[in-house]
This record gives structure tokens, C-alpha cells and sequence, in this order.
């Protein structure tokens, strides 16, 4: 990292370290365990240029780095999961177009997704395909110059109050292979597009997550990224390792702050005569939770840093993805048992690390699916 580049970071670091503390840490538990979305705070996180983190500078954005932007997630999960969900899908937009959009595309849409202008998220999943995308029956045809997608949508964050979001169709339903006739188009809210239901989420709260209709939605033919037909799936998988890693830094923050409160909850707490942390049982959940939190940030980082150079890093996503989202439902667990009754009052934030951490395991790939992708990996690079 260059001395600009680290001077840029610390100051970042710091000014949503500030952030955090005095304008999202005292609002969370009304805002959550009431499910409002948090308008004040994203104004806020729209001024302090969170939107365009890892968009370029030459866009507008502030250029930073995968492991800044590590850092930054992870402390936002730390304290509110939800919020770093509101830069996280926008993000993935973002990169949709800064890596595979045309430049006319890049310089027309990026400046409006650093400022969140323009802000959503990424609308891949429908009612029966979501693992398997291949399967997604959402269609747009080409008529004149413009494309007239129907179909449906499920589980779209930032749908509701967002404005334009990644739309996965299929361009050419009868393509074989079925992803060839896939496309990628950046979808502005307009006649036609139409947000049906807002889901009820048992975590994850506070930030919108809709069902969508889409009936005769016209979107020029200029919205289609890249410009070229058959190419959505690959350009939506080829930013899979990034969302991975940010997912995986999200688990970090939530394993981090569960034990944090497990160790303050420790101290504070006493039983038969003595603080809790100083019986053996709550002392072997306080050494797992740690050691689990920092294994999760290492591999966090070293995926993070592989990604900046350029390295291969699919398997090392994949893992960091896994083990951290994992430790992020274990410690939420384990910070619940070193409360004992009190883990399970709302007047506590552990009930809602418990409630937000599993989350983590399903999006951006299923652990399942982490787990068989790490083990091709681990045999293709180790072929006998
Ligand atoms: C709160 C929330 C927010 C979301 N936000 C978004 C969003 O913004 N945009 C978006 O597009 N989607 C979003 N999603 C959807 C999410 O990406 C999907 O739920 C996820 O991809 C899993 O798909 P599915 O739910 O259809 O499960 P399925 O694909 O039906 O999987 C069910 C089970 O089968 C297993 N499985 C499936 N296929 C295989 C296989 N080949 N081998 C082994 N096991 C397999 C899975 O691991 C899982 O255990 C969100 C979901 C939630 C809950």
C-alpha cells in the first residue's frame, strides 16, 4: 500500500468509526427490533462517500482497496449487519458495470452510484431458482431499441427503496447451454417494474428486502451491459469472489462483536461468589470465540490481498467465506450461552446477532456450495 493510499485508509477508518458510535450505534435496537429502514443514517452514508467505496476515483468513487473495504464492512457488521447490506448489493451493482459495462455505461452510471444517485442492489433470484440461476425464467425481448422484460423476483435487497438494480434475464430462454442465454442489464425503476410485497425477515431487518413483477418493463437496449447478449451469468459470477469476501468480512464483525459482549457480559456477571469468566466452562467459550474471530480475519485478509494482486483467490474466498460466516453463527451462539437468560431479552443485542448472523450462510453461495467448491479446488491443485 502506497503512504496516500494508507493515509486515505486510516482516515476512512476513522471517520466511520465516529459515525458508528455517536449517529448508528444509539439508534439500532429501536430501528431494528422495530424493522425501519434507516433514512437519517444512509443520508449520512451517502455524504461520507460510503456508496462508491471501491468505485474508481476517475467515477467519482474513492478507489479504495479490497482490504480497506474489508476493514470498513467489518466494522459496520460489527455494529449494525443491516447497514452493511445497504452498501454491499449496491456495491456489487457497481462493480457489475465498473468491470464489464461499456465506457459509455461506466461514465454515465458509475458517478451516480458513488453519489447513490442512482442506488439498489442485485436482482438475480426468483421464486424457484436461487442457487441454481441457470434456472431463472425472467425474460426480456428485444422490440426496436429497447428490451421489454416480465417475470418475478424474490428476495431483492434494497428493492423497496432503492431506485435501479442489476437485472439477470433471459435474453434467449431456448440457449444451450442455458447461460448462454443469459444477460446483465442495469434496471432503473419505471413503468412496468413493479415492487409487489416487502418480505418479513426473521434478522436482517431494517433494510428492505421486496418481491418484484415485472409486466411489459421497457429498458433500452443501451442498458444492457457490455452491450452483448449471453454474457449475464459470467458477469455476475466473475464478482463472486469480491461479494464472497465481503460477506466473509460481514461474519468477522458479527463473530467480533458477540465477542466483545461476551467478554464485557463475563466480567460484569458474577456466580457463586465469583465473575463468570472466571469458571472454566465460560473461559473455553470466551478462547474458542477469539481464536475463532481472528482464524475468520485472517482469512478474511489474505483473501482480501489476494484479490488486490491480482492472484487467483476463488478457493481462498470461498474459505474465508465459510469460516467466517460459520464463527459468526457460533459466537452469536456461544455470546448467548455466556449470557444465560439475559441472551434471550431484546433489552440485549446478542438475540440479534443470533438473529442476523445465519444470514451469512446463505448468501453469495451456500456454505454448502463453499465447502464443494473448496474441495475441487483443493483436488485441481493438487492433481497426482
Ligand atoms: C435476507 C435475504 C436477502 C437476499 N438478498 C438477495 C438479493 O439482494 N438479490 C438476490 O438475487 N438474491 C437475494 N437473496 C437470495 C439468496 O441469494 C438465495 O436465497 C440463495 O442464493 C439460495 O438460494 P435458494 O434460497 O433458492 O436456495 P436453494 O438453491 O433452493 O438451496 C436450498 C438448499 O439446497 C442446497 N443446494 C442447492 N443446490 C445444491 C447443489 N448443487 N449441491 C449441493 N447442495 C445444493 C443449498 O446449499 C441449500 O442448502 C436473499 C436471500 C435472503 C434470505
Amino acid at each position: 500500500m502506497t503512504i496516500d493510499a494508507a493515509e486515505t485508509e486510516t482516515m476512512v477508518l476513522d471517520s466511520v468509526d465516529r459515525f458508528l458510535r455517536a449517529e448508528v450505534e444509539p439508534h439500532v435496537r429501536h430501528l431494528e427490533q422495530n424493522d425501519i429502514y434507516p433514512t437519517e443514517i444512509v443520508e449520512r452514508m451517502k455524504e461520507m462517500g460510503l456508496f462508491g467505496l471501491i468505485i474508481d476515483e476517475e467515477y467519482g468513487g474513492l478507489g479504495l482497496s479490497t482490504t480497506s473495504y474489508v476493514r470498513i464492512i467489518e466494522r459496520i457488521a460489527r455494529t449494525w449487519m443491516s447497514l452493511s447490506g445497504i452498501v454491499n448489493s449496491h456495491l456489487i451493482m457497481a462493480m457489475a458495470v465498473q468491470r464489464s459495462g461499456t465506457d459509455a455505461q461506466k461514465s454515465e452510471f458509475l458517478p451516480r452510484f458513488a453519489t447513490a444517485e442512482l442506488r439498489g442492489g442485485i436482482a438475480l433470484t426468483e421464486p424457484d431458482a436461487g442457487t441454481d440461476l441457470q434456472a431463472i425464467r425472467t425474460t426480456a425481448r428485444r422490440d426496436g431499441s429497447d428490451y421489454v422484460v416480465n417475470g418475478a423476483k424474490t428476495w431483492i435487497t434494497n428493492s423497496g427503496t432503492g431506485n435501479c438494480l442489476a437485472l439477470l434475464v433471459k435474453t434467449d430462454p431456448n440457449a444451450e447451454p442455458r447461460h448462454k442465454g443469459m444477460s446483465l442489464f442495469i434496471a432503473e425503476k419505471g413503468p412496468g417494474f413493479e415492487v409487489t410485497r416487502k418480505l418479513e425477515k426473521m434478522g436482517y431487518r431494517g433494510i428492505d428486502t421486496c418481491e418484484l413483477a415485472f409486466n411489459d418493463y421497457r429498458i433500452p437496449a443501451d442498458r444492457l451491459i457490455s452491450g452483448a447478449e449471453g454474457r449475464g451469468l459470467q458477469q455476475i459470477l466473475s464478482g463472486l469472489e469480491l461479494g464472497r469476501i465481503n460477506v466473509a468480512a460481514r461474519g468477522v464483525g458479527i463473530a467480533r462483536a458477540a465477542l466483545e459482549a461476551a467478554t464485557r457480559y463475563a466480567q460484569e456477571r458474577k456466580t457463586f461468589g465469583k465473575a463468570i469468566h472466571e469458571h472454566q466452562a465460560v473461559q473455553l467459550m470466551l478462547g474458542d470465540m477469539a481464536t475463532r474471530t481472528e482464524a475468520a480475519e485472517l482469512l478474511t485478509l489474505s483473501a482480501a490481498d489476494a484479490y488486490d494482486r491480482g492472484a487467483r483467490c476463488d478457493m481462498e474466498a470461498g474459505m474465508a467465506k465459510y469460516f467466517a460466516t460459520e464463527a459468526a453463527v457460533t459466537n452469536s451462539m456461544d455470546c448467548m450461552r455466556v449470557h444465560g437468560g439475559y441472551g434471550y431479552s431484546k433489552e440485549y443485542d446478542v438475540e440479534r446477532l443470533y438473529r442476523d448472523a445465519p444470514l451469512l450462510t446463505i448468501g453469495e453461495g451456500t456454505n454448502e456450495m463453499q465447502r464443494m467448491i473448496i474441495a475441487k479446488q483443493q483436488v485441481e491443485r493438487n492433481k497426482i
